[in-house]
């Protein structure tokens, strides 16, 4: 057995587990993370095809902790959105300068993301990781837990005061753990691909309510688009089947010629849309965190965004707690941080779902009151920015590190 072990293990080196350890790797914890597939694997289920769009908020996480450059220097910023839904009046607008901001979000391709986090992990001396390896059991062994962790040396076992799940969906650490979920199955596909059109995007992210599903086409650089496009299983099937031509003709139908014609369309992928939430957040010594706690619709944008606020406000609990000498795994501690996250957990849960089943629904009283609801936006400067604050995660109190601050406020620098 290794010693003196960990004060906090982090299952799982995706998206938001390295956001984590960044997050961490400033404090004086003891860090160690498990990650079962190497960062730059094509087969690496977190920094995959996919792109993410990053509101406001996690780009001053990401300032705060030093790897923001890296990321600008690869993403697109968000200049105007557009939302509209196919064969009706409505259309809103929201743009940047109108609300005094310099972007709305930007998006990000995953394995941008993924290789600014693990470069910048990878100069910080008080992180043990351990890649490739799974964990494969947990024991609770009073004020530690006992983690059996694989790897390609054979097994070892780490003990740590708290542990992390940041293992995804499927999450094998709440598996063992015996906590069940709360699944909604929205019966919807996500086909994401990258897309060419014949005119440049300008910054414009578009979201277009479709009979299927809602179609996001969103600014990438080098004049691309990244494509999420949901739709029922069964369309999914033959959407995929089709070759790029007759795809890029269908998405064209549905999209229509905003941005001329659609040119080209790179691999496309399919990711199955459900919510899921872990029953509990917190399990002994053991919190989840990112798609282990939620998985949400990719409706609004809005899963990584949480997920990251989620980081921001454990790392100030934990780099607080470890400073004062105090336990990491301690439950009050641990309850205090799901108490602090809990009114925005709750707010983005129900409006994303919210989101998917009003525009997935085609019922007459529906459709107008959406279509109202959409033009309105476009005259109404309070419900813009109320849905503006949803979209850019806003509207809550925030931790320290979503407001661009380090995690003490020793010293306060505050962060374009
Ligand atoms: C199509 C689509 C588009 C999206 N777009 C957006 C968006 O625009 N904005 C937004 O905010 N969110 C978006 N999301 C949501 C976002 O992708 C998720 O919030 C994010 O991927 C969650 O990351 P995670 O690290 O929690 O989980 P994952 O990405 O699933 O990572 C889990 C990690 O744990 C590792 N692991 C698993 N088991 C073990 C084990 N036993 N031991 C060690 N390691 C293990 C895995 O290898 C993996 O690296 C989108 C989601 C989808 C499906």
């Amino acid at each position: 057995m290794r010693e003196p072990g960990a004060d906090v293990l982090i299952v799982g080196g995706g998206m938001v587990g390295a956001s984590l350890a960044l997050a961490l790797a400033g404090s004086p914890i003891r860090l160690a993370m498990v990650e079962a597939v190497v960062p730059r694997a094509a087969e690496q289920p977190s920094y995959d095809d996919r792109s993410t769009a990053l509101a406001p908020t996690s780009r001053r996480v990401f300032q705060a902790l030093g790897c923001w450059d890296a990321i600008a220097a690869g993403a697109a910023a968000i200049t105007h959105i557009h939302v509209s839904d196919q064969g009706q009046f409505g259309i809103a607008r929201l743009d940047a300068r109108s609300e005094g901001l310099d972007a709305l979000g930007h998006v990000v391709p995953n394995r941008v993301l993924g290789q600014a986090l693990h470069s910048r992990l990878a100069g910080q001396p008080v992180l043990r990781q351990y890649c490739p390896a799974r964990v494969v059991a947990l024991e609770d062994v009073g004020d530690r837990v006992r983690v059996t962790i694989e790897g390609e040396q054979g097994a070892e076992m780490v003990e740590a005061r708290l542990v992390v799940a940041a293992d995804g969906t499927r999450s094998p650490v709440r598996e063992q753990l015996g906590l069940g979920v709360r699944e909604t199955d929205y019966g919807q596909v996500g086909i994401i691909a990258n897309v060419t059109p014949d005119q440049d995007h300008l910054g414009r992210a578009f979201e277009r309510f479709t009979r299927e599903g809602p179609l996001a086409l969103l600014p990438l650089p080098g004049g691309h688009l990244s494509l999420v496009w949901t739709v029922h299983q069964s369309r999914a099937r033959q959407l995929m089947a089709l070759d790029d031509a007759g795809f890029l003709q269908r998405l064209q139908q549905a999209f229509g010629y905003r941005l001329g014609r659609l040119l080209r369309v790179g691999e496309r992928a399919c990711y199955p849309l459900h919510l899921v939430r872990s029953d509990a957040r917190r399990s002994g010594r053991v919190v989840m965190v990112g798609n282990a706690a939620h998985t949400l619709h990719p409706v609004a944008g809005q899963g990584f965004n949480l997920a990251l606020r989620d980081v921001a406000e454990l790392a100030e609990h934990l780099h607080r707690a470890v400073v004062a000498g105090q336990d990491p795994g301690d439950a009050r501690l641990l309850d205090s941080y799901l108490r602090a996250r809990t009114p925005d957990y709750r707010r983005v849960v129900g409006f994303t779902d919210g989101l998917v089943r009003l525009f997935s629904n085609r019922l007459p009283g529906l459709t107008l009151g959406r279509n109202l609801g959409l033009s309105m936006l476009g005259v109404m400067p309070e419900l813009r920015r109320a849905l503006m604050y949803q979209a850019m995660g806003r509207g809550v109190p925030l931790p320290r590190l979503a407001r661009g601050l380090p995690l003490t406020a020793d010293e306060d620098v505050v962060h374009g």
